[in-house]
């Protein structure tokens, strides 16, 4: 059975061709599923009786399996979604006065093990098809507005969902040939129709990859930073050894060339002690100089067994000041739903509880 959320715009044209139908079925289908939301393919009343039988022996629209769905004191929500074999995975709800935010995950688990990511800790389980990673965006809009979304634009016949960060489990660009078709349906405007610049994918490094993006499907950038240098990124994010920062640098210079937004944004997660002092600010600010960037510095958000501490908040603010004063514009990420765990770079917690016996053998024990 075919999941018709696997499917981009071009594939699934594709799809109806070869079934001697025309292409506006492929826009109809589309419609159906990522405007209105439907969940089978008996509700699409506007294809002929015989074209929603036959479809209905080939595809399918998979809703994913929801595990748990915890809300903040905040609003953030966070629904913890079942990615078979004892795996799971979290997309994250962000309501904010003028937007609705999804943070998307791409992989269940992630290889790149950077020191400071519960997610990496969790070591590499699989990769999410397209179905799964547009499952997501599907299910948060389909859910809130069946639990009466009332948000202007809502009210206005948009979905609640009117942004997108691939910011959860896993690094989008090592799971390239899921995340680009999963990017070109939250663009289409058959789809969700979201503009470049309100889907934003973020990226540990990986070079080849941000070129091939920016070709494909150039949307908007963040990169994740977090050191100055190559010595302290090699230890905070080992993809750096293989992809150095003046190649980064040089990779994020080249995407703007296509880029929706005139610059990219680096993230930098504030560890106590580690790459917070002010030699830091000066040599981050160096390194950044010719690449037009905003910098978002994010709070260590701590998990059991983490070796670090968070940065205070008075050295974050001063960290901040610094780079201000250097006319670089520099936001602080404001912590969201920190009490169910659904912050940046803690997501996976309670998947490693769900499976503790099996996963223990592979996370490594953090000393102290
Ligand atoms: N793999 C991608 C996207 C997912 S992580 C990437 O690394 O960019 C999203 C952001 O959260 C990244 O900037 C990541 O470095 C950061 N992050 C990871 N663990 C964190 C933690 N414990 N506290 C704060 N931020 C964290
Ligand atoms: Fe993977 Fe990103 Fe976590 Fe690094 S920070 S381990 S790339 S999810």
């Amino acid at each position: 059975m075919i999941d018709l959320k696997d499917l981009d715009p071009a594939s699934l044209e594709a799809f109806f061709a070869e079934r001697g139908e025309k292409p506006f079925r492929a826009r109809q289908v589309l419609r159906w599923v990522h405007q209105r939301f439907a969940a089978d393919v008996s509700e699409m009343s506007d294809l002929s009786k015989s074209l929603r039988d036959t479809l209905c022996t080939v595809a399918q629209i998979k809703a994913p399996e929801v595990i748990r769905d915890t809300t903040a004191s905040d609003g953030t929500r966070k629904w913890l979604l079942d990615a078979g074999n004892g795996n799971a995975v979290e997309s994250v709800y962000i309501p904010e006065d003028d937007r609705g935010t999804l943070c998307v995950s791409s992989q269940a688990g992630c290889a790149l093990d950077c020191a400071f990511c519960s997610t990496g800790k969790q070591g590499f389980n699989r990769n999410l098809t397209t179905g799964e990673i547009v499952g997501q965006l599907w299910h948060a809009n389909r859910t809130l507005l069946a639990d009466g979304a009332t948000r202007p634009w809502v009210e206005a016949g948009r979905a609640p969902i009117t942004n997108v960060v691939m910011m959860g489990m896993g690094e989008p660009l090592a799971n390239y040939d899921a995340v680009v078709p999963a990017l070109e349906l939250f663009l289409d405007d058959n789809a969700y129709g979201l503009s470049r610049r309100r889907v934003t994918l973020s990226t540990s490094g990986l070079v080849p990859w941000i070129d091939r993006l920016r070709d494909d499907c150039p949307v908007a950038l963040a990169v994740s930073l977090h050191a100055p240098d190559d010595a302290l990124r090699d230890r905070l994010v080992p993809i750096n050894r293989r992809h150095p920062l003046d190649e980064l640098m040089a990779a994020c210079r080249r995407y703007l060339e296509r880029a929706p937004r005139d610059f990219i944004t680096f993230e930098y997660v504030m560890l106590d002690g580690v790459n917070d002092q002010p030699s830091h600010a000066a040599a981050l600010i160096d390194r950044v100089a010719d690449v037009p960037c905003k910098l978002n510095l994010i709070p260590f958000n701590p998990f059991p067994g983490s070796e670090f501490r968070t940065s205070p908040r008075e050295r974050v603010l001063s960290f901040q000041r610094q780079l201000m004063d250097a006319g670089i514009v520099t936001t602080v990420r404001r912590t969201r739903g920190d009490d169910i765990d659904a912050a940046c770079g803690q997501l996976a917690g309670q998947v490693q509880d769900r499976t503790k016996r099996r996963l223990s053998t592979r996370i490594p024990v953090v000393a102290r």
